[in-house]
């Protein structure tokens, strides 16, 4: 492979959803299968977490990009792959607007 190529490819890292458990939630399409608990971040080809826990027996919900919409998501994950920012706010923030 052209190494140009490679390094555009390992620019681009993919986060999926991972949990120790899942369930059948029912929603307006059906049911489906979603993570229970916190919501950890997961790349292709790990067998880690992106915080850093050895996740070889959780379910990768390959459906859903990390972060997910909806559950807890681990903040040590969101921190790892540079999204922080985007979901976590202070406790004690006054809101900004109403939402
Ligand atoms: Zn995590």
């Amino acid at each position: 492979m052209c190494p140009k190529h490679r390094s555009e490819v390992a620019a681009l890292p993919i986060y999926f959803v991972a949990a120790r458990h899942g369930t059948t939630v029912l929603g307006e399409s059906g049911p489906s299968w979603q993570p229970y608990g916190i919501q950890h971040a997961r790349s292709l080809g790990s067998s880690r977490t992106e915080c850093g826990l050895s996740a070889l027996n959780w379910r990768i919900f390959w459906e859903l990009p990390f972060p997910g919409t909806r559950g807890p998501t681990c903040p040590d994950c969101l921190k790892a792959v540079g999204l922080e920012e985007l979901r976590a706010r202070p406790k004690d923030a006054p809101r900004a607007s109403d939402e």
